[in-house]
């Protein structure tokens, strides 16, 4: 039996049926590689008892404790009794409780030393254990314990159930150890080397059964280091195999001189970032095989300028190019900026336009039937030659002539699947780039999108003003809320706009993280997939808003446009701007805000991403710690567009010193949006992270931090790239091969499943 046979061996043969079933049911393990990579949370000595007093209470706990005193309750009129057992860590107590099961006093002795594990709960003030698992450590007295397999070592405590305690886990955990004893190493010899790393096998043995500390972090260092590797080598694998597809080059400059004349009708010359980022865009789209880029940069930073400089010369040298947008409120935006940089440009197709002159459509869910088909004609004639739409472009029937470059925008409510969706709707591959305003660390790319390269706008054109953010605590100073509607206001005195954002839309609603309703019901899935994506990156919600928490007290739009109109504004034009409304009454909407006929707009996130009105300036944020740190930093960037500063003010009901305020606290604190995302993972299990992985091996990274583990995700980055340029099939590590292989093909059918 070959090595990986050896770990993909059901559970059942090698610890009997009835412990793989516990395993299955309790962590979702089937194979000898799944249990085995359920690493120890820590490890504990015998003799360092473990500090009673520092348990929560409510938390599942394996402790190492000594017995102090045992006592057995008879129960009145009833056969049997209550054991009552004291622990202690030599300064706090745990009482331990087993109804009906006093024959445990011959074992339980005071003086024993054991491990107990179960819930902590809390009986008349005091911390309890009832019913608790135990495992006691042989010592002298116990002639039985001839070997001392507890002195001196160091005992793994797992994540665990009370069906199967640490000490179960170990057991079961040592039985295979004792299989894959010599069992090879996957890695090349010079990676172990280079890195520093011990084999395989011995990290196995080590992180479940170390010799000594040192030993267990050497065997984690390995194991994290293998995590990052496979990970990096199947995106390395599949950046390259996405590279070896063939494009049409897009050759900027080189046909009708369309690109010129889209810059000669901007307002503004490109920013110096600009330009370098437009020099890397330009690279990739004049080579034969597809730019496969992100564009990251601040809200504002001018991405989308250069997104559609970039579909004009793709129309220029004869392809089609399409523009996917999260929302309808954004693709109309997108739209109309097309059509207004573009003018006469923009009007092929139309009677009279000139010989050049572009043909653009607008593709969205609520637009009529009829219109619809009209537009899928022309994208699979090849008339139409620049289409902006939303996830009707994705559709089942929209076919392209000649699909060459395809732009997504804000990459997070896109799953990979809408990528390689479009990617097989055409012969050759499009040109793909996708733009993202949640600035993302080094690694977080490096690892969920790692198979794209990178591109960073990180200046702000000139004349763009500061964003000043302020918290507005109403428990402890209630007034300074009156004061943020004066601020408002004053600003609408001075001619400018100002938006209320509100966590939901109306006081009966459930919360709700995007409140975009789904345009085509057929692309429920789609949504579904957005949103889970939506939920594990960066731009996520704290943990309230996804379960409707406790959502009776959350500001509504509704709600809060009553109290103004009625009060702080009443007199100002305020219109509301949500999810619930119709596509038109949207766009109508936004468009009287965009014109000046709307001073205030009262909305939930829909103004989110991109909505750029430049004069609007303040921003009051209600309920603000219902908004995730990304988010946050979005919508302020509403504000402040124009050549006026932009103020925000987050509004929170949020005790001082509580963990939100501290969120908001960061928030207000800088407009970097780098330190911030870092601020949301930390906040967040970094799991989560990873697990969204558009890899898609989410259950395959048990160790890898994104943050801790940059130097290692880095290097290995590296090694992985010089391994396939070496070897670009693997063919000279046919262990490893195989395993990747493996692996990816586990991924591929974990998003049929999960679909
Ligand atoms: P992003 O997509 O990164 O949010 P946009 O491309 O939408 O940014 O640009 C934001 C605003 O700044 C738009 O109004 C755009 O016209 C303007 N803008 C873009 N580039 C420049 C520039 N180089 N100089 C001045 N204004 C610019
Ligand atoms: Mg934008």
């Amino acid at each position: 039996m070959s090595d990986s046979d050896l770990l993909g061996r059901p559970l059942e043969r090698l610890i009997g049926p009835k412990t793989a079933k516990a395993f299955e049911e309790a962590f979702g393990y089937l194979t000898v590689a799944d249990l085995l990579t359920h690493y120890p949370r820590r490890y504990i000595r015998r003799g360092e008892l473990t500090a009673i007093d520092e348990i929560p209470v409510g938390s599942e706990a394996t402790i190492l404790a000594e017995i102090l005193s045992v006592k057995v309750k008879k129960i009145p009129r009833r056969k049997g009794g209550i054991l009552e057992v004291v622990v202690t860590d030599g300064q706090a107590k745990l009482l331990l409780t087993f109804f009906n099961q006093v024959w445990r006093e011959r074992e339980l002795k005071v003086g024993r030393e054991g491990l107990f594990a179960g819930k902590i709960t809390l009986f008349n003030g005091k911390r309890q254990l009832s019913h608790p698992e135990y495992q006691l450590i042989p010592d002298g007295d116990n002639v039985d314990g001839a070997i001392d397999e507890f002195a001196g070592r160091l005992i793994p405590i797992y994540p665990a159930t009370s069906k199967l305690p640490s000490w179960k886990i170990e057991q079961s955990i040592e039985i295979l150890l004792d299989q894959i004893a010599d069992i090879d190493d996957l890695l090349p010899a010079e990676i172990l080397e280079s890195e520093k790393l011990i084999p395989y096998a011995r990290a196995l043995r080590q992180v479940h059964q170390p010799d000594d500390l040192q030993s267990a972090s050497d065997a984690k260092r390995r194991l994290t280091f293998d995590e990052a590797f496979i990970l990096q080598l199947i995106l390395v694998k599949r950046r390259e195999a996405i590279r070896r597809l063939h494009s049409h080059p897009i050759l900027v400059g080189k046909g009708r001189g369309l690109v010129v004349r889209f810059d000669a009708a901007l307002p503004f010359s490109l920013t110096a970032g600009q330009n370098r980022v437009w020099q890397e865009i330009a690279a990739d789209l004049a080579s034969e095989g597809p730019m496969y880029r992100l564009l990251q940069g601040e809200v504002g930073s001018g991405k989308t300028v250069l997104a559609l400089r970039a579909m004009v010369a793709a129309a220029d040298s004869a392809g089609q190019a399409a523009l996917l947008a999260p929302t309808e409120v954004l693709a109309t935006q997108h739209y109309r900026n097309l059509l207004s940089i573009l003018g006469p440009l923009a009007e092929g197709g139309m009677l009279g336009s000139e010989v050049d002159a572009l043909r653009v459509e607008l593709l969205t869910g609520s637009i009529p039937q009829a219109e619809k088909k009209r537009i899928h004609d022309g994208l699979r004639e090849g008339s139409i030659d620049l289409v902006i739409g939303t996830h009707a472009l994705i559709s089942e029937g929209v076919e392209f002539a000649r699909l060459d470059l395809l732009v997504i925008d804000e990459q997070h409510r896109f799953g990979v699947e809408q990528r390689d969706a479009l990617r097989e709707r055409s012969e050759n591959a499009p040109h793909i780039l996708v733009m993202t305003a949640t600035p993302i660390p080094r690694t977080v790319a490096m690892t969920v999108f790692g198979d794209l390269d990178v591109s960073i706008l990180d200046e702000l054109p000139q004349g763009r003003s500061p964003i000043t953010t302020h918290v507005i605590p109403v428990l402890s100073k209630p007034h300074f809320l009156d004061r943020a509607w004066v601020r408002i206001r004053e600003e609408v005195g001075k001619g400018r706009q100002a938006y209320v954002v509100a966590p939901r839309i109306s006081s009966s609603s459930p919360a709700k993280r995007t409140d975009e309703k789904s345009e085509d019901p057929e692309k429920e899935r789609a949504k579904q997939m957005r949103e889970r994506v939506a939920r594990l990156l960066a731009e996520e919600l704290p943990d309230g808003i996804a379960d409707g928490g406790d959502g009776e007290s959350m500001a509504s739009v509704e709600e809060f446009f009553e109290v103004l109109n009625d009060g702080a504004l009443s007199g100002l034009r305020i219109a509301v701007l949500h999810g619930r409304m119709t596509p038109d009454e949207k766009d109508q909407t936004m468009s009287a805000f965009k014109s000046g006929e709307i001073d205030v707009l009262v909305s939930t996130t829909v103004i989110e991403v991109g909505v750029d009105v430049a004069n609007a300036t303040v921003m009051v944020i209600l309920d603000a710690d219902r908004f995730g740190v990304s988010q946050l930093h979005q919508l302020r960037g509403r504000v402040g567009r124009g050549s006026e500063p932009g103020l925000c003010l987050l509004v929170t009901r949020s005790e001082e010193e509580s963990p939100s305020m501290q969120r908001l606290q960061a928030v207000a604190s800088t407009l970097d949006g780098f330190e911030l995302s870092r601020v949301d993972l930390e906040q967040r299990r970094e799991g989560n992270v990873l697990g969204a992985s558009q890899s898609g091996t989410r259950s395959h990274l048990r160790l890898l931090r994104v943050l801790e583990d940059e130097a290692m995700i880095i290097a290995a980055r590296e090694r992985a790239t010089e391994l396939l340029a070496r070897d670009s099939h693997l063919d000279t590590v046919p262990a490893l091969r195989d395993f990747v292989i493996r692996r990816e093909r586990e991924s591929d059918t974990a998003f049929v499943e999960k679909g």
